[in-house]
């Protein structure tokens, strides 16, 4: 039972006060399966150019990850992005977006994934994410995230997207802008009201609230983030964090019940979430994932048990 993750895949050029890449392997959904890939098996639906270089296709694959659905665009230029951070690394401005061949992406699923049970729909136009979910006839479970642009200038056809969504991860500032609401649990009760019946609001190095209704009410779950000593650089970390929530749940076979989540397993997985978002920072770009081993993984599970128990 595999997961399906659409998005972007990308070159980026990240400054962070660590130092300056002018090229790296990036995009969300690459991101959100090479997190995923350690907990289920991953089968992406993505766009490239005739630029996306052998060693990038050969980490993927090396994680086991399905390529079937990764059109590659001879004639054009894969999408680029850079970014630079604050001192802090809690800020970051954009400079560059050239979208090239993602421009005109149209996900086309290849009959082999459109069976599966597991579906994160990476930060895409909404028509484009509602369009993949429908040609998905037995999902079990299914969710994505989006971005302030889609919500600001796209915000019908996103409501109507998400609407038909077992769960949203948004980020703090994009859930005040969707619900109007600067509270957060106001936000989060006007949101859950939108279809999703469970938001993850990701608060970056704060960690992350899950809200979800549990028994009639809605409850919340609040993770905080992990405590490293270095960050090198945060790109990507919403992605991993979104990767291993998803991933958990697909590797468990976890299904909704009566549309809700099992409270206990959503807290699980966001803390799966929280450690693969923790791992990304720790290196450059995507650098981590090439020697991350599954046992470092469930230590630092286990370190969040012990320094959050009281
Ligand atoms: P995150 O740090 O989790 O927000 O994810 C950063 C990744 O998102 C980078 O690798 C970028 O390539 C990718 N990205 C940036 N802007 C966009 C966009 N407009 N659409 C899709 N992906 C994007």
């Amino acid at each position: 039972m595999a997961l399906v993750v659409v998005g972007s895949v990308a070159y980026d050029g990240v400054e962070t006060p660590h130092g300056k890449v002018d090229r790296m392997l990036g995009g969300a959904a690459t991101y959100i399966s090479l997190a995923a890939s350690y907990f289920t098996p991953v089968k992406i639906v993505a766009v490239v150019g005739g630029d996306f270089a052998r060693e990038d296709v050969d980490l993927l694959e090396s994680r086991g990850i399905d390529l079937a659905g990764l059109e590659r665009v001879p004639e054009g230029k894969t999408f680029f992005w850079a970014g630079v951070y604050s001192a802090d690394m809690n800020d970051r401005t954009t400079l560059r977006t050239d979208l090239n061949v993602f421009a005109d992406f149209q996900p086309k699923l290849p009959e082999s994934y459109r069976q599966e049970p597991y579906l994160l729909l990476g930060n895409i136009q909404p028509a484009l994410q509602k369009s993949v979910r429908a040609q998905m006839p037995a999902l079990a479970l299914a969710g994505g995230d989006t971005m302030n642009y889609w919500i600001n200038d796209f915000r019908g056809e996103l409501v109507e997207t998400i609407g038909e969504w077992d769960f949203l991860l948004i980020n703090d500032s994009e859930a005040r802008l969707l619900s109007g609401q600067h509270n957060l649990r106001r936000a989060a009760a006007c949101i859950l009201e939108m279809g999703p019946r469970t938001l993850i609001v990701k608060r970056g190095e704060y960690g992350a609230v899950a809200f979800a209704r549990d028994g009639g009410q809605v409850g919340h779950f609040m993770a905080p983030g992990y405590l490293l000593e270095d960050v090198f650089d945060p790109t990507g970390a919403g992605d991993s964090f979104a990767g291993g929530f998803i991933g958990y749940l697909a590797g468990q076979g976890i299904r909704p019940r009566g549309g809700e989540l099992d409270f206990a397993e959503l807290r699980r997985a966001v803390i799966y979430g929280s450690v693969m978002g923790s791992f990304c920072c720790e290196k450059f770009g995507v650098d981590r994932f090439r020697t991350l081993r599954r046992e470092e993984i469930e230590s630092r599970y286990r370190e969040f048990q012990t320094c959050t128990a009281f």
